[in-house]
């Protein structure tokens, strides 16, 4: 039978964990997701992902080469020290050095986002494409920068925090201890939070918003007020409007400053709520300066939840310098 040269994505995040074998193709060709037992300590998710890649490795037409660890937080990408992340209460905890010592293989370590942008590039919406900005819009806003075919990476390796840009001076706090964050203003989080305080200040005008949620204003998501604003309710629909907005001007930003070709939208936001896509793109036609525009496509991600594993899965594969695609 013959064999499939391969890596190993993995997507580590705070209460799941997905794994993939991906060809060099960019296919997934066996993929499973299994609980992180944050609360056990890493070396309890480490025994449960050398389980996993054991499977992997013992699957007889796939010959895996490499793997790669996805992660929300900073690391040093030399070393593939996980410095730090804040959904697994993690402090420099020296993952990539773990994994080669039990595996023998080469091994890499990412944030999450930045495997994401690298997924949605060599593989996604991006592919072929020099000069994009890929914005995730989930719980967080994060965002990978690729100019020149080059992944911006900063000198600490930490850009892309595009998030914590400040784009309301003195506003809201954020969760970074800064006040008037993106986040603050379009993140899911802060969706839920913001949508709540003005759910209580005016529950007359918020009914449907109520009904969504069964009445829990507490328990208020995003989703409930996308579905609110789907089915045509004009509150919803006022209560989108700043969102909107701050989805606007900080794309603008970005786009002014780094001028993408283009600029593709994903997580769990652009998902609950996809005309955030067009909406996104005539704020910026309008906002964003003529020259950086002027060439400039406004897409969805084409990898929805994949994109990290792949990206990730994609880094190991240029680890090894056994890439294919141009
Ligand atoms: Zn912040």
């Amino acid at each position: 039978m013959q064999t499939t040269d391969c890596t190993i994505g993995i997507d580590l995040g705070g209460t799941k964990t997905r794994l993939g074998v991906v060809d060099f193709l960019g296919n997934v060709l066996e993929q499973i997701t299994i609980p992180t037992n944050v609360d056990d300590g890493y070396d309890a998710i480490f025994a449960d992902l050398i389980t996993v890649i054991k499977k992997f490795r013992n699957t007889p037409n796939s010959n895996i080469k490499a793997l790669g660890v996805a992660v929300a937080g900073q690391v040093e990408a030399v070393s593939g020290l996980i410095k730090f992340a804040p959904n697994l209460y993690w402090h420099d905890v020296p993952f990539g050095q773990m994994l080669h010592d039990a595996t023998q293989l080469p091994v890499v370590i990412a944030n999450d986002v930045r495997s994401a942008t690298y997924g949605e590039l060599c593989f996604g919406a991006g592919k072929g494409l020099e000069d994009i900005i890929c914005l995730f819009i989930g719980t967080g806003i994060g965002g990978g920068i690729v100019s020149k075919g080059s992944l911006l990476t900063g000198h600490n390796n930490s850009a892309g925090e595009v998030g914590h840009m400040v784009l309301s001076i003195g506003g809201l706090p954020c969760t970074c201890g800064n006040r008037g964050c993106w986040e603050t203003l379009a993140g899911g989080w802060a969706i839920s939070k913001n949508t709540q305080t003005a759910v209580r200040k005016d529950p007359q005008a918020a009914k449907q918003i109520i009904l969504n949620c069964g009445g829990k204003i507490d328990q208020i998501t995003p989703h409930h007020l996308f579905d609110a604003v789907k089915d045509g309710d004009l509150y919803a629909t006022s209560l989108m409007k700043p969102i909107e907005e701050s989805l606007i001007a900080g794309s603008t930003t970005l786009i002014n400053a780094f001028n993408p070709e283009s600029l593709i939208l994903g997580g769990g936001i652009i998902e609950g709520a996809p005309w955030l896509v067009s909406t996104i793109e005539q704020g910026v036609r309008l906002q964003a300066l003529k020259s950086a525009t002027e060439k400039l496509s406004v897409v969805r991600a084409q990898h929805l939840k994949n994109a990290a594993v792949i990206g990730i899965a994609a880094m190991a594969m240029n680890k090894i310098r056994l890439t294919v695609w141009q």
